[in-house]
């Protein structure tokens, strides 16, 4: 079994005629010379180069751009990145690829099979390791990549009037059960200073209340401040997207398939420091017209949580787990 550098150049060379001289997230082009190898997934153990299923091709562009972000944060930010990465690191461990699966959907069929069809020519490949004098990292480097910006993510979702609450947030394309479909992102801010600046006092209702969402035990992100479409969701008491924290961040995946044009929906679930009595729960209202509303945007922590949302919550955060242990 080969170590080190020889590891680093065979790993290299298997990946450059499997795929081609292409970077596995940004899908381009490049001299082979200039791709070099990245870590999907933070490495593991000192032979880390030997483990083919967790390095792909990268340029130089992507490499500083991903620099140490955790996997889902640098993969969720860009769905065009995780197709990407879907296509060109086929080889890819099972846990890697489960979480791309469902966020590529099947376009990428078409382009997998074109591939398997045929197969690009690998480029002759420049000696193992760039040396100084042709660097891409160096910016005069011929071999340097252009500066791109980065594209847009395709979005999933529509905001518009909703029947049941002002306006909802519906979903544009049909998305796929466990997929991260939103980030909901705001300040981030303590409980304390949520519930200095929306007090839950007695005879005020849910309006404002409803843009804070708890992060962990210590923090809230505050919608009203930097917050995205993902404010707009509307409460159901029969969801299809759950909150799920992934590190610093709060997200919202599907809890299982959700087609073009329903109305996406999570459980509130707010809880208040006081007894969730009938008139505190008379005071957040639901009507989400689900045949198992329970009639209020309350729930107690200890509440048992539906088994299909249970179940995403489960192979959610298994998948997170086991993709940002390092
Ligand atoms: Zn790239
Ligand atoms: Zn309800």
């Amino acid at each position: 079994m080969p170590t080190g550098r020889a590891a680093y150049a065979d790993t290299r060379v298997w990946l450059l005629k499997e795929y081609g001289p292409i970077c596995a997230y940004c899908g381009e082009t490049f001299p082979a010379k200039v791709l070099t190898l990245d870590h999907v997934t933070p490495r593991r153990g000192r032979s880390a180069y030997d483990r083919r299923d967790n390095l792909v091709l990268s340029c130089a562009d992507c490499n500083g751009r991903k620099a140490d972000k955790p996997f889902l944060t640098w993969i969720l930010a860009n769905k065009v990145r995780a197709r990407h990465l879907y296509v060109y690191g086929q080889h890819l461990s099972v846990g890697i690829l489960d979480i791309l699966r469902p966020m590529v959907g099947t376009e990428v069929d078409h382009l997998l099979e074109r591939r398997r069809r045929a197969p690009v020519e690998p480029r002759p490949v420049y000696g193992g390791l760039a040396d100084d004098e042709d660097s891409p990292y160096l910016e005069d480097s011929p071999y340097a990549p252009p500066r791109r910006a980065e594209p847009e993510p395709p979005v999933a979702y529509v905001q518009r009037a909703s029947p049941r609450h002002g306006d909802g947030v519906f979903a544009a394309v049909p998305i796929a059960a466990y997929s991260p479909v939103i980030e909901y992102t705001g300040e981030l801010i303590t409980h304390a200073e949520a519930e200095a600046r929306y007090p839950t006092v007695p005879g005020a209702g849910a309006a404002e209340h409803t843009f804070v969402l708890q992060l962990d035990e210590e923090r809230a992100i505050d919608a009203n401040v930097g917050g995205n479409a993902a404010r707009f969701i509307n409460h159901s008491c029969a969801p299809n997207l759950e909150p799920i924290r992934v590190g610093d961040a709060m997200w919202l995946f599907a809890v299982r398939d959700i087609a073009a044009g329903e109305e996406l929906g999570y459980d509130y679930a707010i809880e208040l420091d006081e007894r969730h009595t009938p008139a505190a729960k008379r005071r957040f209202p639901c009507a989400c017209g689900a045949t198992t509303c329970r009639g209020t945007l309350l729930r107690s922590k200890g509440a048992r949580l539906s088994p299909e949302v249970a179940e995403a919550r489960r192979v959610v955060e298994a998948r997170i787990a086991a993709l940002d242990e390092g």
